[in-house]
């Protein structure tokens, strides 16, 4: 169930293995949250700024294959007011640079809490994690407000699990976001890729699933595999919390076909001064040729299903695993569950993927292919 990233691999796998596959995707469009759309022509994403970025080598071959090879090195800027005073603001890499970070007034002050900090982050909860791991200042300047704007509520209940994963001071003068070996971003946005992935299989669109149709599943299939939010599936919206996003995106002329208006494919804006988190503005990275371009503002707490709550109890995650139990005991036949929203992690989409390649490996082998 579903055709983003994890449906559209385990189904592709499975089909190339000799299964009879049937993607089943709710709405009328593939590619989940990756897909990008057009307007006037220019590419841009409703779901927010998606870079392909990974380590694994498995992954990559396997996007390769499928026409995902243009390289892109994926810098992000912040804008930081250093005082309230500031009319305006100064645009500084993300993650920060030390190196940019000296020359900054406020630099004498970072620097000693710097040289106070533990040799390891260390704190429960994401504020005391980050801030035993750069310091007061730029905690407050770069992350306190963007967090509390991004998660509505303040970092002291947050989880720091994914703090090593998305926070980060760099003192080597590496600029770029990531660190993989490989990079991309298509020309024309991810959904060519996803629809190449599925030109050999059975997609179903308009079909949404539920824990209700289970019976009629059993009959019909041998497996399933649920890559949607389990709390929609099991029809208990409110059972898991989640954080949604509106991209609030507006077409605008430019000064000419290479033309953008923003500073860089994502600014964030943690200031309290804008109620958005960052804008993105996509033609930075696909380098369109066109007329005009699309300025995205991202404003969080939209009742969607985009980030999982990752709360410094797990309370969420637990839930998560007991409705994976109840749904599955729904079913006469073997439920498998994996993507960024059955399994309520924050996952990026080559991780996705693996998990796809995971699960379609655990069918074959259990289901005897
Ligand atoms: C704001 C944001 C920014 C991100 N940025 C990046 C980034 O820069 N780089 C990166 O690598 N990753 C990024 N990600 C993560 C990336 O979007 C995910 O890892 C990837 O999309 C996960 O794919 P998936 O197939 O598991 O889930 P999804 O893409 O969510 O796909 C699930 C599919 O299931 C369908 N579905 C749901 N319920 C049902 C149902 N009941 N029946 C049938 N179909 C159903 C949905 O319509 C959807 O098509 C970002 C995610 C978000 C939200």
């Amino acid at each position: 169930m579903g055709a983003g990233w994890t449906g559209a691999v385990a189904g592709r796998l499975l089909t190339d293995a000799g299964f009879a596959v049937e993607v089943l995707e709710k709405t009328s469009v593939v590619g989940g949250h990756s897909r990008a759309e057009t307007m006037n022509g220019v590419v841009y994403e409703p779901n927010g700024a998606h870079i392909f970025h990974t380590d694994n080598q498995a992954v990559n071959e396997f996007v390769n294959a499928h026409g995902l090879t243009r390289p892109y090195d994926h810098k992000v800027l912040t804008e930081v007011f250093l005082s309230p005073d500031d009319d305006e603001g100064h645009l500084l890499s993300w993650p920060p640079q030390v190196d940019e970070l000296k020359e900054l007034p406020v630099w004498p002050t970072v620097e000693r809490e710097l040289a106070s900090l533990p040799l390891q982050p260390t704190g429960d909860n994401f504020e005391d994690f980050v801030v035993s791991m750069m310091g007061r200042t730029l905690y407050d300047l770069f992350i306190r407000n963007y967090t509390a704007k991004q998660w509505g509520r303040p970092a002291t209940e947050l989880s720091a699990r994914f703090a090593p994963k998305r926070v980060e001071l760099r003192r080597d003068g590496h600029r770029g976001l990531f660190r993989d070996r490989w990079q991309y971003f298509p020309p024309n946005g991810i959904n060519e890729v996803i629809e190449s992935v599925l030109s050999t299989v059975a997609v179903t669109l308009d079909s949404e699933i539920t824990v209700d149709d289970a019976h009629r599943l059993g009959q019909d299939y041998d497996a399933v595999i649920i890559t949607a939010a389990l709390d929609d599936f099991a029809r208990c919206p409110g059972e898991l919390e989640w954080r949604g996003i509106e991209m609030r995106s507006r077409f605008e002329p430019t000064d000419g076909p290479g033309g953008v208006l923003t500073p860089a494919y994502v600014t964030n804006r943690p200031s309290t001064r804008v109620p958005y988190t960052r804008t993105v503005e996509t033609k930075h990275a696909t380098g369109q040729q066109i007329e005009g371009t699309v300025v995205s503002e991202e404003m969080p707490g939209a009742p969607r299903r985009h980030y999982p709550v990752l709360t410094a109890d797990g309370a969420n995650e637990r839930r998560n695993t007991e409705l994976a139990e109840k749904i599955a005991e729904h079913f006469e036949i073997p439920v498998y569950f994996a993507g960024r929203l059955a399994t309520y992690r924050y996952i990026n989409q080559d991780e996705a993927i693996a998990d796809a390649m995971a699960v379609a490996h655990r069918v074959a082998t259990e289901l005897g292919g």
